[in-house]
C-alpha cells in the first residue's frame, strides 16, 4: 500500500539526527556521559559500561524507528510529523477530480492541490496556510471549525477577482484504515463553481419579480377606479366615460404583457430545435415593409427597402422573422424620433472566415447612450420607463428578438450613437453553413 504520508527526506537520516526531540538528544548525551564517567571510575569495568551505554541508545532509538515505519507503512498517524505530504495514492485521487480539489493537514496548512484548482485559483503555495489564497473569515471559520471537530462542513464564499464567482467548498476528513487516536491527518476541500447557478437562481428571482410588479401597477389602477366608481364618482356620467376609457388601456397593458411572457416561454421551449425551412430574407423584408407602412406613416416616417438582386437564404420560420424585424421596425418608429426614414438593409459578411448574412433596420433619430445599449435585450430593461409605458411597451420586446433569433443561431448586434440613430442587425449563419451547424449539432 503507498504511503498515506511522505516525509521530507531530511526526516528519514539515520543516527543522531533522527532524534528529533531535544530531550532524546539530551538523554544520549547524558548516558554518553555516564558512560564516560563511569570508565574513570572503573577503568576495568569497560565491557559492561559499554553494554549498559549501547542498551540505553538502542531503547531511546527503537520506539522512534517502530513510529517512523508505522507512518510509513500507512497504518499510523502522521499528524505529529512537521512537514508530513500526503501519499501517491491519495494525491494521484485527488489529481483525477475534475473539480478543484486541495488536501490540507490539521493546523490548514496545504499539502498538495490538483490541477484543476490550477485553473480556477492559479498558484496556491504548497506548505503555506491556505488562508493566504482564501480571505473569506466564514469560510475560514468554516474550515477551521471542521478540522477540530474531524467532522464534514460545507461553505459558501464569493470571490471579485480575477472576475465574480460563487464557490462552494466541501470540507471532508480523509479516514483512512488505522487513522490515529488523533484523528485524521488530511483533510480534503473539494470546490464547485457555483456562479451560473446562482445567477440563474438570482435572474428567475429578479424576472418574477418584475413581471408581478408590471402586473401590479396596472392592477392596483384598475382596482382604485373600480372602488372610485363604485364610491364617490358612482352616478358621475362624464367620470365614468373617462375613467373606463383608463380601465381598458390598463387591462390591455396587462394583456399585452401576459401575451409577450407566454411568447418567452413559448421560444424558449423550442430555441433548442433549430428551424429548417429556407427562407429569403429579402421576401421577409418585403412582408415587414408591408406590415409596417402604416405605423411608420402615422410617425413621419418612410420604410426604404432596396431588394437586391440575389437571394438571402438562411435557415428559419417565416413567422418568427416577420415578429423579429417588425418588433425592430416598431421600435424604431416608436424611440427613435424622427429622421424621416428607416432602411432595412441586407449583406453578406464574412467572420473569423465563416460567411454570414446581415439584416439590419436602420434608423436615423436619437439615438441610444453606449451604456444602455448592452443592455437592451434583457428582460423588462428600458431606456425610459415612462416613455415605454406611454408607447405600450413591455420591455420584453427585444428580449423576445434576442430569443427569436438564437432560436436560428443568430445574434442581435446593436450600434448606435446618439443624435444619429441606430442600427438593430440581426447575423445569421448563411444556409450552407447553417446546414453545417445543424448537423455537428446532430
Ligand atoms: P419596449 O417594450 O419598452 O419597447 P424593448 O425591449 O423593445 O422594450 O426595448 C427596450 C428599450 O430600448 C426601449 O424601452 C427603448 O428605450 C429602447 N429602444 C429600442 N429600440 C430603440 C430605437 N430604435 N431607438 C431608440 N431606443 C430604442
Amino acid at each position: 500500500m503507498s504511503p498515506l504520508a511522505e516525509f521530507p527526506p531530511e526526516s528519514r537520516s539515520t543516527g543522531f539526527a533522527m532524534l528529533a526531540e531535544p530531550f532524546q538528544r539530551r538523554a544520549v548525551l547524558a548516558a554518553a556521559i555516564g558512560f564516560g564517567l563511569a570508565l574513570l571510575i572503573r577503568p576495568d569495568a569497560l565491557v559492561p559500561c559499554l553494554v549498559g551505554f549501547c542498551a540505553a541508545v538502542l531503547v531511546l532509538l527503537l520506539p522512534l524507528r517502530a513510529g517512523g515505519e508505522r507512518a510509513a507503512s500507512g497504518r499510523g498517524s502522521t499528524r505529529e510529523v512537521p512537514g508530513a505530504r500526503p501519499g501517491g495514492q491519495l494525491r494521484a485521487a485527488v489529481d483525477a477530480l475534475r473539480e478543484p480539489a486541495f488536501l490540507i493537514d490539521r493546523a490548514m496548512i496545504l499539502r498538495h492541490n490538483n490541477p484543476a484548482s490550477l485553473v480556477a485559483f492559479g498558484n496556491v503555495a504548497i506548505n503555506e496556510p491556505v488562508s493566504l489564497r482564501f480571505r473569506s473569515p466564514d469560510f475560514l471559520a468554516t474550515v477551521e471549525a471542521a478540522l477540530r471537530q474531524d467532522e464534514a462542513a460545507e461553505a459558501a464564499f464569493e470571490e471579485r477577482r480575477p472576475f465574480d464567482r460563487i464557490w462552494q467548498a466541501e470540507i471532508t476528513p480523509i479516514r483512512v484504515e488505522g487513522t490515529g487516536a488523533g484523528g485524521p491527518a488530511f483533510f480534503l476541500l473539494l470546490f464547485r463553481d457555483r456562479t451560473v447557478e446562482r445567477r440563474l437562481e438570482r435572474m428567475r428571482s429578479d424576472f418574477v419579480a418584475n413581471a408581478s410588479h408590471e402586473l401590479r401597477t396596472p392592477l392596483a389602477s384598475l382596482i382604485g377606479f373600480i372602488e372610485t366608481l363604485q364610491g364617490p364618482a358612482r352616478g358621475d356620467e362624464a367620470a365614468r366615460e373617462r375613467f373606463l376609457g383608463i380601465m381598458r388601456e390598463q387591462a390591455r397593458r396587462m394583456s399585452r404583457l401576459i401575451d409577450d411572457l407566454l411568447s418567452l416561454s413559448r421560444i424558449e421551449m423550442k430555441r433548442h430545435v433549430a428551424p429548417s425551412a429556407r427562407i429569403d430574407l429579402r421576401d421577409v423584408f418585403e412582408d415587414v415593409r408591408g406590415e409596417m407602412e402604416l405605423m411608420a406613416e402615422e410617425n413621419g416616417l418612410e420604410i426604404r427597402f432596396e431588394r437586391p438582386e440575389e437571394p438571402f437564404i438562411v435557415l428559419g420560420e417565416e413567422d418568427e422573422l416577420i415578429q423579429v424585424f417588425n418588433n425592430l421596425v416598431e421600435n424604431a418608429c416608436k424611440y427613435a424620433g424622427g429622421g424621416g426614414r428607416i432602411d432595412l438593409e441586407l449583406s453578406a459578411v464574412t467572420e473569423g472566415g465563416r460567411r454570414f448574412v446581415d439584416a439590419g433596420v436602420r434608423d436615423h433619430g436619437a439615438g441610444i447612450a453606449p451604456e444602455h445599449v448592452p443592455r437592451l435585450t434583457e428582460r423588462f430593461y428600458r431606456v425610459d420607463v415612462a416613455s415605454s409605458r406611454s408607447k405600450r411597451g413591455t420591455g420584453l420586446g427585444l428580449s423576445i428578438v434576442r430569443n427569436l433569433l438564437l432560436h436560428h443561431r443568430a445574434r442581435l448586434i446593436i450600434t448606435s450613437e446618439l443624435g444619429r440613430g441606430s442600427v438593430f442587425r440581426a447575423r445569421f449563419p448563411i444556409a450552407d453553413t447553417a446546414d453545417e451547424v445543424k448537423s455537428s449539432q446532430q
